[in-house]
């Protein structure tokens, strides 16, 4: 991550102030100039939420507090206000601030800082001639928040950086071996292990679903096994994430459009990615919990040997599968995934796609699709951890006659359902390699953005990373 958040004590009005206030008249605190206040309620009468004010060398930017009472949309005003702020100060070539609000909770200004630095993320790695954003510094003036909570929350924003960093990679870099070699790098990074399984081991697991859609690709596949295991660790079965890690997906002999649908298929493996940048945040602060993340990697590719629509196919779990569509593939690799994580017999497994674009369909980019035979209890444990950072999800029935959809003619199953409730037939595919309770979290919409916006940017957003750490925390801190 570029930059860094530092505690202190007092305002030291050395650099430029940030201040989040009550309401307009509480500002006279801060702006004791009457001129620059009258300056100021002008502009907050008129309707602006945040208002820079000239003070000798520094600026003062004076935000508005919201007056929205739903928790989640208070979080989301402060994220997208320090997202605005962030840019002001890049433009102006500014490095640092000092923050503080005499009105706002603990949580409500690390939403601010948090909402900074996420909007502070550039990559610029393919530029010859990057230019750099200036900002790099928030001195952080509260007396509630606590040194630790900085450094969870830098540790969580290394994580969506390295999620963003993997998902805006191209292909030409990001292999399935390189994005287990990255694993690797951030595994000994964090400190938990990582075991990457190479085509023979996948060959010898019978993984079936995993080697057919690598079968098109001149490059191997790999498994992935990220085992997070503390000494002191308050769950004795494992949850399992496991993540979805199509590296580049041409949608195989079922070709897709490459008008433009393909353009941005280097971000087939957000699922994984979030999964490995949530390890990083979990290991990194130290949480004392027993976590296993999976992540099968492959590119799909219409090669010679490219799997055919029409093929019979054997599973990890020994199920048959007719593949109707090559470009259904992510199914078909998750499917060896949950069937490989029956043997941890986990307490729970939560799965994280960009699976579908039905879902996309149905939500936009604004949340993601969940679907799942976990208890009632976890279910609206996820919801709140989405509401809580924003990345929020809608539950999808999963009724037992969709069942019926995706019945093949010659094999156990079929890859693909009737054409109607996509994400729910995927979903029901995915479900038949289960026998624990367990989330499909299909995150196609929200995962990478063609326009900017606010903090979460433009192209890779880290979706999932966040929200599995929110998740993992109240869920843990529920059991006991
Ligand atoms: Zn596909």
């Amino acid at each position: 991550m570029k930059g860094s958040i530092k505690l202190t004590e007092t305002i030291s009005r050395k650099e430029h102030l940030a201040v989040i206030v009550a309401d307009i008249a509480s500002a006279q605190v801060v702006l004791k100039d009457k001129l620059a206040f009258e300056r100021f309620s002008k502009l907050a009468n008129a309707g602006e939420k945040m208002v820079s004010i000239q003070n000798g060398a520094y600026n003062t930017f004076i935000i508005l507090a919201t007056e929205k009472k739903d928790a989640s949309q208070v979080l989301e005003y402060y994220r997208t206000q320090g997202g605005d702020l962030l840019k002001c100060l890049n433009k102006e070539k500014i490095e640092a601030i000092e923050l503080t609000s005499p009105c706002a909770t603990s949580a409500e200004v690390l939403a601010f800082a948090e909402g900074m630095f996420l909007a502070n993320y550039s990559f610029s790695k393919y530029k010859t001639a990057a230019k750099e954003n200036s900002f790099k510094t928030i001195y952080l003036a509260s007396k509630s928040i606590s040194k630790s909570d900085i450094k969870q929350l830098q540790h969580l924003l290394e994580a969506v950086y390295l999620t963003r960093d993997l998902v805006n990679e191209p292909v030409v870099f990001l292999t399935a071996e390189q994005f287990s070699t990255e694993m690797e790098k951030y595994g000994k990074a964090a400190g938990f292990e990582v075991e990457v399984l190479d085509k023979q081991k996948i060959r010898s697991l019978k993984m079936g679903g995993l080697l057919a859609i690598n079968a098109g690709s001149p490059n191997p596949p790999t498994f992935n096994i990220l085992t997070y295991k503390p000494k002191k660790h308050e769950n004795k079965q494992p949850i399992i994430l496991v993540g979805k890690g199509v590296v580049y997906d041409t949608g195989g002999l079922s070709l897709k459009e490459t008008a433009n649908s393909m353009d941005i298929m280097k971000c087939d493996m957000a699922g994984g990615a979030a999964v490995l940048g949530a390890m990083y945040a979990i290991a990194k602060n130290e949480l004392p919990f027993y976590i296993v993340g999976l992540i099968p990697a492959t590119e799909n590719r219409p090669d010679g040997n490219a799997i055919t629509p029409g093929d019979v196919i054997t599973m990890h779990s020994g199920t048959t599968v007719e593949i109707l569509n090559t470009d259904a593939e992510g199914r078909v690799i998750l499917a060896d995934a949950l069937s490989f994580a029956k043997q941890y017999k986990p307490e729970l497994v939560l799965d994280f796609a960009t699976l579908t674009g039905v879902a996309i369909m149905a939500v936009g980019k604004y949340g993601s699709v969940m679907l799942g035979t976990a208890s009632e209890e976890t279910k609206s444990m996820l919801k709140s951890a989405g509401n809580q950072v924003y990345e929020r999800l809608v539950e999808l029935p999963l009724w037992e006659e969709y069942a019926k959809e995706i019945e093949s003619d010659i094999a156990d199953l079929k890859n693909l359902g009737n054409g109607t409730a996509g994400a729910t037939t995927a979903a029901k595919f995915l479900e038949h390699f289960t026998d624990y309770p367990w989330m499909h979290v299909d995150i196609a919409g929200p995962a990478y953005t063609k326009g900017e916006d606010n903090y979460r940017g433009k192209n890779a957003t880290g979706m999932g990373v966040r929200l599995i750490y929110q998740f993992v925390l109240d869920y843990m801190a529920a059991k006991k």
